[in-house]
């Protein structure tokens, strides 16, 4: 197996063992693509909301954030191109009976091109050592360009056809390539159909009566819809943004990779309104403060990389990716799109209400263009645990797991344990306990050998272990252990709160934006 492979079932095996993430409806064999978060699952994901919320909401003056409802009036998804163009293209195999993106397959192969290109620049590389010149051999190599020119074709051809609602073109280019089902080796295809990823609802109790109603797909039509409402009772001039975090769902076709790609999910997004020609100036400045907001994790600049699209969706006029390295390889966590003033133009349109902006220096009305940046919440979860999961060989030879999350998104800040729950050290540690809970999130255990209460707080990224020993009792200090170095100093009880608040402030990470 793959080491990839084993990263990635570690990854998922850890967040199940300790309360991280759970299969949805579990004792009910799941629910495909659903996941709960468990105890330290729901502490985490709080905390990268208020990790973003915080960098977006409290450190801008000029973005304000909001809550909108999930069902939203069904003409909305008409207006935003949802309910015509919201498609993924699926293919059946007739053999396994299973359903696959052709898209995804074909990407799948163009993928397969690179890693072999890859492998021949590897080889290269062994064998010319330091005189290596890797971009002189990537231009020159003839096997890495014809891997790398057949690539090329096939994606142009794809987004061609699927630009020109062409699906026979997505089969023939399939089964041209002879792109077998990956688990079966059958290359018996159905045609390509359109499939719309929305899920339906009704709204109502007589069922003649019902209105028809969507799921939201994304979050942002929320802020869409609301921009007079906030404007106005904001009364903020532009450039300014609306905010909001929220749950999103799609019908995705091909669920798998955990987390990375769910039926329901949740979305932070922020939506810029701007003075129309200045949008693309905007872009270019979220891109970079939005990696910034990610760099800040301290996860390692080598796992991040821009994509910037070349086929654009038809409300964009510029837009990329931030693609993240995640044990699967480099995949998209976060849009950031110049969406023109495509979505509040397109409500005007349907809604028959103006949703425009009188802007006093231009002494005009205009309906503002919109910059949007939209990360989805448990991909980036995804990306912080499984880079912070790590097995360490330590001094002695012996072995530990250990959450090297940034002490601020920690779901647990100190875990008080007592060496004995008798002689008075387990009250000596709930009297700490109730001092320190109303500033962090702590947690007190006196079950267990210390050396494994160390283990278990290390493998959910306790930042602080606090040990209560006889001496505690009589001079007022404790021991406390730092996880990642695993040092450990003697300290007195009343700098606890100080030095935990010193390490788990969200100071820490804003600052560094
Ligand atoms: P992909 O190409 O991977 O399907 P997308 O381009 O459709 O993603 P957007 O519509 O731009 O995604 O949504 C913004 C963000 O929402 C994505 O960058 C991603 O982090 C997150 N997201 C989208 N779909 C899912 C999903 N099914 N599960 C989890 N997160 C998702």
């Amino acid at each position: 197996m793959a080491k990839q492979e084993d990263v990635f079932k570690k990854v998922i095996s850890h967040a199940k063992e300790y309360g991280f993430i759970f299969p949805s409806s579990e004792i009910y064999d799941g629910l495909s693509a659903v996941y709960d978060y468990g105890q330290n699952g729901a502490e985490l994901k709080n905390n990268i909301k208020q990790y973003w919320w915080k960098a977006m909401v409290q450190l801008n003056d000029n973005i304000v954030g909001i809550d909108s409802a999930i069902f939203m009036h069904p003409t909305i998804w008409k207006a935003s191109g949802h309910v015509d163009a919201f498609n993924d293209p699926l293919i059946d195999n007739k053999d396994s009976k299973k359903r696959f993106r052709a898209d995804v397959l074909l990407e799948d192969y163009c993928a397969k091109l690179e890693d072999k290109a890859q492998k021949e620049i590897e080889k290269a590389e062994k064998r010319f050592g330091d005189a290596f010149d890797k971009a002189q051999f990537e231009s020159t190599n003839p096997r890495v360009l014809e891997y790398r020119e057949k690539q090329s074709v096939i994606l142009k051809r794809l987004a061609r056809s699927l630009e020109n609602n062409d699906l026979a073109d997505v089969k023939a280019l399939i089964e041209e390539l002879e792109i077998a089902d990956p688990d079966t080796g059958s290359k018996n295809w159905t045609d390509v159909r359109q499939f719309n990823l929305m899920f339906g609802t009704k709204l109502g109790a007589a069922s003649e009566n019902a209105t028809d109603l969507y799921l939201r797909p994304e979050t942002a039509q929320g802020i869409f819809v609301n921009f007079l409402n906030v404007q106005k009772t904001s009364r903020h001039k532009l450039p300014f943004g609306i905010a909001q975090i929220g749950k999103a769902f799609r019908n995705e076709i091909v669920a798998r990779q955990f987390i990375f790609r769910m039926r329901e999910f949740e979305q932070m997004e922020m939506q810029f309104f701007v003075p129309p020609g200045t949008e693309l100036g905007y872009y270019e400045e979220w891109k970079q403060k939005r990696l910034n907001w990610h760099l800040a994790l301290g996860l390692g600049r080598e796992n991040y990389k821009f994509h910037d699209h070349e086929k654009l969706a038809h409300y964009a006029n510029a837009a990329a990716d931030i693609e993240f390295k995640f044990p699967f390889g480099f995949k998209e966590l976060e849009g950031i799109h110049s969406r023109t003033d495509f979505d509040l133009s397109a409500h005007e349109k349907f809604s028959g209400r103006k949703l425009q902006y009188f802007d006093n220096e231009r002494n005009e009305n205009y309906t503002p263009f919109v910059v949007e940046t939209s990360v989805g919440l448990d991909r980036l979860f995804l990306a912080i645990f499984s880079t912070c999961l790590k097995d360490e060989v330590l001094e002695d030879g012996s072995e530990r797991t250990v959450l090297t999350l940034p002490p601020a998104l920690a779901p647990v800040k100190a875990a008080i344990l007592p060496l004995m729950k008798k002689d008075g050290l387990g009250e000596y540690g709930e009297k700490i306990f109730n001092d320190l809970k109303y500033d962090f999130n702590v947690i007190y255990e006196d079950k267990d050998s210390i050396g494994k209460r160390y283990r278990r707080q290390d493998a959910i990224g306790t930042p602080f272990c606090i040990t209560v020993d006889h001496d505690s009792l009589t001079d007022h200090t404790v021991t406390l252990r730092d996880r990642d170095t695993m040092k450990q100093e003697r300290v007195p009880v009343s700098d606890l709160r100080r030095i935990i608040d010193e390490k788990t402030n969200f100071r820490n990470l804003l600052s560094k934006i």
